[in-house]
């Protein structure tokens, strides 16, 4: 059991001013295992202000200072991956060999391109008799959800402090526990005070609270798009700048000359990656109506390969989800899509037989789901896939594009300039042809209200920098 009662403000741990605690509790379990203090409006206004104090001298260092820092970070941050992957997969249910490799892997990569990403980028350019100036847009709050903790937290805090940020970051109520072992990375890397301050707390107390402060100039946020909305509202009151990370709704296409085999593969890991709760999961998948009973056939066979266990357990594939209420919300999705007239082709609503404690739901799979059902229109955020025939091309394409979101998406086809033909016409921010690789220095972001924001890579960097211009 972690119990916290500070704050890590101004380049120290300091005791939270509010009194109420949140516990953490491991959904494998259900069990506490920890306590952290729900930061009240005071305690915003003093990371806020440490981090407004540390603004001058930290946007005045150059690049390369910059990057020191960042490196005796990424040292520390490696130091204890171990640690990190095992405590994240307590606080959020992730099998732990694959959080090990991806929650606490992946951070130090996105750390690192931006380390690397320094020694190259210029911060100003020459456009005829003008000098452009990119200067950093000052005090960022960072809200991060609880589905990749680490990562979502790493790739705003490494772009925004490369970029000549200060930063005061809020992770999810949920996960907090990451974020304190990040807190006490960040203290040990000796880094200047106050560039790095961080808050645990509520969505609606510290969370509104930061993207509501007259000082602090942009609200990076990534979650739910419900949250998206009303922090655009709440901001809008003092004209800052907010970048969007939200939820999606992907489609993965099955075009009839792909490899099936390998299409199936990639589709489904996709869809049930981290239990289904990855924004950019591909959790409709279009499948050409002559190749649609093959298909479904062997999406079953590959999705009942997914069993669901114990985090610690190296035969679980798929862990809990990460709430009772998260649970219930997906237990309620899938016997509305019953209700709606889809197929149940694998899985349902009720718990898998073997688990009866921690916040478990079977993998599943519907068939003939059509595009004014609830669960091909909402995100469920649970291992629940929905095959969805097409007729040709261009319905695909219409199908896939039905939907208030586009962040992601996938195209599978023999022929790879078809394959492209059919990526362009995708209203998403991004498409893995063939299952192309996750890319680190490729923008990452939504069309549509899957938001308006873009991390990662360069993209990742300009969204912390504001522009002015020289005359000469
Ligand atoms: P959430 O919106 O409930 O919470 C996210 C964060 O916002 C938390 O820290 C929460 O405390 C805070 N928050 C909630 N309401 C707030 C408010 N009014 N003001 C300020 N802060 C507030 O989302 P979640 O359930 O933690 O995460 C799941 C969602 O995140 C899914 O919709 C998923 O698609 C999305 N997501 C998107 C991306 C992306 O890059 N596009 C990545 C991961 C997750």
């Amino acid at each position: 059991m972690k119990r916290y009662t500070q704050l890590y403000i101004g380049g120290t741990w300091r005791e939270a001013q509010g009194t109420e605690l949140i516990t953490v509790v491991n959904p494998a379990s259900e069990g506490f295992i920890g306590e952290v203090p729900a930061a009240v409006a005071a305690d915003v206004d003093a990371a806020v202000s440490a981090a407004r104090a540390a603004l001058p001298e930290w946007a005045a260092t150059s690049p390369a200072e910059r990057a020191a820092c960042l490196k005796r970070l990424h040292e520390k941050l490696l130091a204890r991956s171990g640690e990190m992957g095992e405590l994240i997969s307590a606080e959020m249910g992730m099998p732990l060999k694959l959080s090990q490799r991806i929650q606490a892997g992946l951070p130090p990569l996105v750390l690192n391109s931006y380390i690397e990403l320094l020694e190259d980028f210029s911060f100003s350019e020459r456009v005829g008799n003008s000098l452009i100036l990119k200067e950093p847009i000052g005090v960022v709050a960072a809200i991060t959800p609880w589905n990749y903790p680490l990562h979502q937290l790493m790739i705003k805090v490494a772009a925004a402090l490369a970029a000549g940020c200060t930063i005061v970051a809020k992770p999810s109520e949920l996960t907090p526990l990451s974020a304190f072992l990040l807190a006490e990375i960040v203290a040990e890397s000796n880094l200047p005070p106050g560039i790095f301050n961080f808050v645990s707390g509520f969505g609606d107390g510290a969370g509104e609270a930061l993207v509501a402060h007259p000082d602090v100039d942009m609200v990076s946020f990534t979650g739910s798009t419900r949250a998206g909305k009303r922090i655009s509202v709440v901001a809008a009151e003092t004209v800052k700048r907010v970048a969007l990370e939200l939820g999606g709704k992907s489609a993965s296409i099955i075009l009839d000359d792909a490899d099936l085999a390998s299409a199936v593969k990639g589709s489904v890991n996709s869809c049930y990656l981290n239990s289904g709760q990855t924004c950019s999961a591909h959790t409709r998948l279009l499948v050409p109506e002559a190749l649609y009973d093959e298909v479904a056939a062997m999406v079953v066979a590959t999705a009942a390969k997914f069993t669901p266990g114990d985090p610690r357990d190296e035969q679980a594939k798929l862990g809990p989800l990460v709430s009772a209420q998260q649970r219930d919300r997906v237990r309620h999705y899938i016997r509305q899509g019953v209700v709606e007239g889809a197929e149940l082709l694998l899985g349902g609503a009720e718990a898998p037989a073997d688990l009866p404690v921690g916040y478990y739901v079977q993998p599943t799979v519907f068939g003939r789901v059509t595009s004014h059902m609830t669960i091909a229109r909402e995100e469920i955020f649970g291992p629940v896939l929905c095959l969805m025939p097409y007729r040709d091309e261009d319905d695909a394409v219409r199908i896939a594009n039905d939907s208030i979101y586009g962040l992601a998406g996938g195209v599978w086809s023999g022929d790879a300039e078809r394959a492209e033909r059919v990526a362009r016409r995708l209203q998403t921010g991004q498409v893995d042809i063939n299952g192309g690789r996750f890319n680190l220095q490729a923008p990452f972001g939504g069309y549509k209200q899957s938001g308006n924001g873009r991390e990662l890579g360069k993209y990742g960097l300009e969204e912390f920098l504001q522009l002015k211009s020289l005359q000469f």
